[in-house]
């Protein structure tokens, strides 16, 4: 099993599977970068697209790949895809040749994204977690609440720790940036912020990521650590318990330049 982010747009990622003579994609904001894929490996049949949420950046080449593959659409069942769709929800079980894939609701930046988790035999599991969780940050709150985006985090960061987190777009360095902002003295943070440094350098991806290395790094994941914690406090004294903290820290990051 192979697994490819074919970069799209200015900062998004199109994951793509490939095994043998057949591939899968989430979240294909554009067409042409798959196409020009399958392009370049003829005789893989692109025969699965999964969707995490409704915006265009995920959803605006499905149209055109759906009307020249045939491939069949899995998406969040409570949002409107462009394209007939299988509609999906918390446990909620499919297959993909001899994978098995795994949907949870992961509502905050939208209220119906889901996320999709899988593992292959002898690989570490994959993680397909759209705009909800990034590399050292988390999604902009467009439609949920701060309670709800911190119970979307709290079950991702519980799955196995070797997962390979594969978030939408390559937001890594700026998230790192304001992590840093909010925990100086984090040395797995220090050090993470070296190696993405090279990678982006250089022009390969931050991802995927570990979610060990997301635990340790993430303030999104870690806003209960006691140095977070008083970070957010010094920022902003409204933070006073979990959730009011996760607030913060959120608003906090959209306000830092
Ligand atoms: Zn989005
Ligand atoms: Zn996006």
């Amino acid at each position: 099993m192979e697994l490819i982010a074919l970069p799209a747009f200015a900062d998004n990622y199109i994951w793509l599977m490939h095994k043998d003579r057949h591939a899968l994609v989430v979240d294909p904001g554009d067409s042409a970068p798959v196409l020009a894929w399958m392009q370049s490996h003829p005789g893989v049949q692109l025969d699965t697209i999964l969707v995490t949420h409704h915006h265009a950046d995920h959803t605006g080449g499905l149209v055109e790949l759906v009307e020249r593959t045939g491939a069949r659409v899995l998406g969040p069942a409570m949002e409107k895809m462009p394209v007939m769709s299988q509609g999906l929800g918390q446990g909620d079980v499919f297959d993909w040749h001899e994978l098995t894939f795994e949907v949870h609701e992961v509502p905050g930046h939208t209220l119906g994204h889901i996320a999709f988790w899988t593992q292959a035999p002898g690989q570490d599991p994959v993680l397909f977690c759209g705009d909800t969780l990034f590399s050292g940050g988390c999604g902009r709150l467009f439609e949920g609440t701060p309670a709800q985006m911190l119970d979307s985090l709290d079950r991702l960061a519980a799955l196995p720790g070797h997962t390979r987190v594969c978030c939408a777009h390559e937001y890594t360095l700026s998230n790192l940036k304001f992590a840093l902002a909010v925990e100086p003295g984090n040395p797995a943070l220090i050090a993470h912020m070296g190696l993405c440094t090279r990678l982006r350098e250089q022009g390969l991806p931050t991802l995927p990521v570990a979610l060990h290395t997301e635990r340790a790094i993430n303030p999104f994941l870690r806003s209960r650590e006691p140095t977070v914690c008083s970070a957010v406090r010094l920022h902003n004294p409204q933070a006073v318990d979990e959730v009011s903290t996760f607030a913060v820290l959120r608003q906090w990051k959209n306000d830092f330049r």
